[in-house]
C-alpha cells in the first residue's frame, strides 16, 4: 500500500460510535469541512485516504470519494465508495435540492412576511420574491394577515391591487 501511515491516521479519527456510524475525523479540516490528512509533506483529503486503505490502491484523480452519509469529515470506509464526477454532480444536485430547497423556501416565507408587515403592498412583496398573488395570499393568511389589508375579502384572494 503506498505509504500511508495507517496507526496515525485512525488516531485522528473517532471510532467510537460503532461500525456502521459515523467515524468523525478529529484533526484540522478544510474549510469546506472535509477532514485534511498530512501525508509526506502534501495535505490530502482524510475520506480520500481511507477510501484508498479500504480499496488497497490510490485513486485516480478523476475518481471522487462519495459519501453515503452527507458528513464530510466522516472517514468510515464502510460510508465511502468511488463514483465518477457525472453521479457526484447528479448526487450533489440531488442532496442540494433536498436539503437546501425547503430551508430557502421557510426563508423567503419569512421575509415576505416581515415585508408585509412593514408595510409593503400584495403587488411589491410578489415581485420582489417572484411569487404569484394566490402564493402570497396563503402565506399571509397562515401568518394572519389578510384580515389588516383594507377593503380586502379575508375570505378570497383578490386579483388585482
Ligand atoms: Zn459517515
Amino acid at each position: 500500500m503506498h505509504g500511508i501511515d495507517r496507526t496515525r491516521f485512525w488516531e485522528k479519527v473517532d471510532r467510537s460510535a460503532g461500525d456502521g456510524k459515523c467515524w468523525p475525523w478529529q484533526a484540522a479540516t478544510f474549510e469546506d469541512g472535509y477532514g485534511a490528512f498530512w501525508e509526506r509533506g502534501r495535505i490530502r483529503r482524510a475520506h480520500r485516504v481511507a477510501l484508498e486503505m479500504n480499496l488497497g490502491r490510490p485513486l485516480d484523480r478523476k475518481e471522487f470519494a462519495l459519501h453515503s452519509c452527507d458528513e464530510r469529515a466522516c472517514v468510515n470506509p464502510a460510508h465511502l465508495s468511488v463514483g465518477d464526477p457525472q453521479r457526484n454532480a447528479a448526487d450533489a444536485r440531488r442532496r442540494g435540492r433536498l436539503a437546501n430547497g425547503s430551508d430557502q423556501l421557510a426563508f423567503d416565507r419569512q421575509r415576505m412576511i416581515e415585508r408585509r408587515r412593514a408595510g409593503a403592498s400584495y403587488k411589491e412583496v410578489c415581485k420582489e420574491f417572484g411569487v404569484g398573488r394566490q402564493w402570497a395570499y396563503v402565506i399571509f393568511k397562515e401568518a394572519g394577515l389578510t384580515a389588516s389589508v383594507p377593503g380586502r375579502s379575508q375570505s378570497a384572494p383578490r386579483v388585482n391591487g
